[in-house]
């Protein structure tokens, strides 16, 4: 039996939130497009929220643009290693995969996990294994790195050599986020104003600059030891100089209604630049990086893992829309509560059951796109 068509099919997917340069705008926005073209056919066509989001992320997965399948950063020992998370809030099954190095596609052996599987999670070579047995092609690591970021994993650790610390979410000083005394007691109004996107979404032309006029890389630090920029491309020591094209984070992901009324989301992700090999970030732990419940709201996140995961942040902003708040609130809500509570930086997708839908982010800028019936909408900035 099929459930009539009763909902606007609505599709979401994001591209990362960081420090997107100029450069690579382009790339990104034509990413996030293909991204939603494909995943959206599958919804116009009467297709499930679940096939939409895979379509979607699989499409940034094998588009070396984003930090996600081939392409993804290197661990500090110079391998890919893949996390992939999926969940269907019609049925509350999900499947997530972590630590692979030998699949293109991470979450399509999610989708393995969650369809075929008692289990929820495989990690590492189990993971591939699995996938494997139900005919997925293991490939060599090698064929997932690009030389690109072999340099880019090379300056890495050239500027941790040299004592610098990485701020490509953060852009100011970077608390330990192990550390009792994290939570944020500055301005979060004043110092990262958020704003929130609502359907009304402005379309192409977005600029790169959230906040003209207060440049990412002016804030100073007041640290021995971090780096401080006053203009961009300020001249500094080779590796010193922190680089938003060799220090990116992409991670994607999407989210999906479709016309039966189901809600799915998707996220995938090659972690963190440098991360030590078996390391896992929030965006295939259920609930951190990536949930979804008919009930409450599907939503995907990107951003320095850490302090969202111990949020348990994803099921945090959907629950708040299950308890009544509007999406695109709930993911300012979310947004602020991870800067003030662990001074954590990133970008948040939020789509509720009736279609209403919510992204912020407190980096400089998040990829992301919006597919209704009555358009595409692209996007750098909200
Ligand atoms: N959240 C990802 C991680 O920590 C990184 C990202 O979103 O860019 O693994």
């Amino acid at each position: 039996m099929t459930a009539p068509a009763t909902h606007d099919p609505t599709l979401l997917v994001h591209g990362g939130a960081w420090a997107i340069p100029a450069e690579a705008a382009a790339a990104h926005r034509q990413g996030v497009r293909e991204a939603l073209e494909t995943g959206y056919k599958v919804l116009a066509l009467g297709g499930s929220a679940l096939d939409a989001v895979e379509a979607a992320v699989t499409v940034l997965e094998d588009d070396p643009t984003f930090d996600a399948g081939r392409g993804s950063f290197l661990t500090s020992d110079g391998r890919v290693q893949l996390d992939a998370l999926l969940m269907d809030g019609g049925r509350m099954k999900a499947g997530g995969v972590a630590c692979v190095e030998r699949l293109r596609n991470p979450i399509q052996a999610a989708r393995l996990v969650l369809e075929q599987s008692p289990h929820v999670y495989f990690v590492g070579a189990g993971a591939e294994q699995f996938a494997a047995a139900h005919g997925m092609i293991l490939i060599d690591n090698a064929e997932l790195v690009l030389p690109r970021e072999r340099e880019r994993l090379a300056h890495a650790q050239a500027r941790q050599a040299a004592g610098f610390r990485d701020e490509t979410f953060s852009g100011e000083i970077l608390l330990d986020d192990k550390d009792p005394e994290t939570e944020f007691k500055g301005n979060l109004d004043s110092d990262f104003p958020i704003t929130t996107q609502q359907a009304s979404a402005p379309d192409e032309g977005n600029s790169t600059e959230p906040n003209p006029g207060k440049h990412w890389w002016q804030k100073k630090s007041a640290q021995p030891g971090w780096d401080t920029y006053d203009t961009p491309g300020a001249p500094g020591p080779d590796f010193g100089t922190w680089d938003p094209t060799k220090d990116s984070h992409d991670t994607v992901g999407a989210v999906a209604l479709d016309a039966r009324g189901n809600l799915a989301a998707a996220t995938s992700t090659g972690g963190t630049l440098n991360k030590t090999p078996g390391r896992v970030g929030d965006s295939s732990l259920i609930g951190c990086g990536c949930y979804a419940d008919n009930l409450a709201a599907a939503v995907s996140l990107t951003g320095w893992g850490e302090p969202i995961m111990k949020l348990v942040l994803g099921k945090w902003a959907t629950d708040r829309v299950a308890a009544g708040s509007a999406p695109e609130i709930a993911a300012r809500e979310a947004i602020s509560y991870l800067y003030n509570r662990l001074g954590g930086h990133g970008g948040i997708i939020l789509l509720g059951p009736d279609g209403r839908f919510g992204l912020a982010h407190n980096t400089p800028a998040m990829a992301w796109g919006v597919a209704t019936p009555s358009g595409l909408q692209t996007g750098l900035t909200v």
